[in-house]
C-alpha cells in the first residue's frame, strides 16, 4: 500500500530520489530538527491547546489575546525538549532572533487578531486533525489539516514570506485538504485560508482551484513511477534532506527552500 501525503507528492516531484529512499525502498529518514522547524511546531501546538482547552473563550471574555499569549513560553520550551533541541541553543533567548521566545508572541498575536477579525473565536470542526483515507486499492491519502471552522479549511504558516496565490495554488494541500474534507463531512469546504502568521495575512484558495482530477492525475503519476522508478536527483536544496549520508547525489547548498513544495517544481 502506498502511502501519500502532501510532504512525500512534494518529495516526488522536488527529488525522486528522496522519494524513492523514503517509498520504495524505505529507508528511515535521518531525522532532522532545526530551531525554525521547531519553532513552527510550537505556534502549531499553542494554536491546538488553544481551540481544545477553549482557551479563545477566555480571549473572548478579556477581549484581548493575553490567555493565549499566556501559555506560550511554557508550550515552545517543553516543545524544544520534546523534539531534543538543545535548550542551550543561544537563539531561543536572544529576542532579535526570528525563533525565540520573544519571537513567539507577535506570530501568536497575529493569529489572534486574524482569527477575531474572521470570526473564528469558536468551536472549530476540526483541530490538527490526522487523516488516513484510502483513495483505490493500491494508495491511502493522509494529512493533518490544522484547523476548519464554519467549512472553511485553514492553514497556518510560520514562513518568513507571504506566498502569493498563483504560487500557492499549486500546492498539493489545497487540492488534498479539501478531498479530505469531503469525504469526512460529505459536503464541499467552501475556501482553504493560509494564514501567514508572520505578518498576520491570509491568502484565500477558492473552490475552483480544488481540482479533484489533479489527485487523479498525480497520483496515477506516481504510481507509474512506483512501478518503474528512475533516479532523478534534485536540482535544488538538499537542505532539509533526511538522506545527506547515503545520498551519492546531495549538494551542499546551503540555501534553505522555501519549507512548502510545490508541484510544478
Ligand atoms: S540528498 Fe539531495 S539529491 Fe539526495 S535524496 Fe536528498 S534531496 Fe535528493
Amino acid at each position: 500500500m502506498l502511502k501519500l501525503s502532501g510532504s512525500i507528492i512534494g518529495d516526488y516531484f522536488s527529488c525522486k530520489l528522496r522519494f524513492i529512499f523514503s517509498q520504495i525502498k524505505k529507508i528511515e529518514p535521518e531525522r532532522k530538527v532545526d530551531l525554525a522547524t521547531a519553532f513552527g511546531g510550537a505556534i502549531h501546538k499553542t494554536i491546538e491547546i488553544f481551540y481544545k482547552a477553549k482557551i479563545w473563550e477566555k480571549c473572548l471574555e478579556k477581549g484581548n489575546a493575553k490567555p493565549l499569549t499566556d501559555i506560550w513560553r511554557g508550550v515552545y520550551l517543553s516543545h524544544l525538549a520534546n523534539e531534543k533541541v538543545d535548550l542551550r541553543n543561544p537563539d531561543i533567548y536572544d529576542p532579535k532572533s526570528f525563533h525565540s521566545i520573544d519571537a513567539g508572541w507577535p506570530v501568536l498575536q497575529n493569529f489572534y487578531s486574524v482569527q477575531n477579525e474572521m470570526g473564528w473565536l469558536k468551536e472549530p470542526q476540526l483541530v490538527e486533525d490526522r487523516f488516513e483515507v484510502a483513495y483505490n486499492e493500491k494508495v491511502t491519502l493522509r494529512g493533518t489539516i490544522d484547523l476548519a471552522i464554519d467549512d472553511y479549511i485553514i492553514d497556518f504558516k510560520t514562513h518568513r514570506q507571504v506566498i502569493p496565490l498563483e504560487k500557492l495554488r499549486n500546492n498539493f494541500q489545497c487540492v488534498l485538504y479539501p478531498w479530505a474534507f469531503e469525504k469526512k463531512f460529505g459536503r464541499p469546504a467552501k475556501t482553504i485560508f493560509f494564514i501567514f502568521l508572520r505578518y498576520g495575512k491570509q491568502v484565500s484558495v477558492p473552490n475552483s482551484f480544488m481540482s479533484e482530477s489533479r489527485i487523479q492525475e498525480v497520483v496515477s503519476e506516481i504510481q507509474e513511477f512506483v512501478d518503474n522508478p528512475k533516479e532523478e536527483p534534485n536540482t535544488g536544496s538538499c537542505y532539509y534532506c533526511g538522506y545527506i549520508n547515503v545520498c551519492k547525489f546531495f549538494n551542499n547548498n546551503k540555501k534553505r527552500s522555501s519549507g512548502i513544495r510545490f508541484y510544478d517544481e
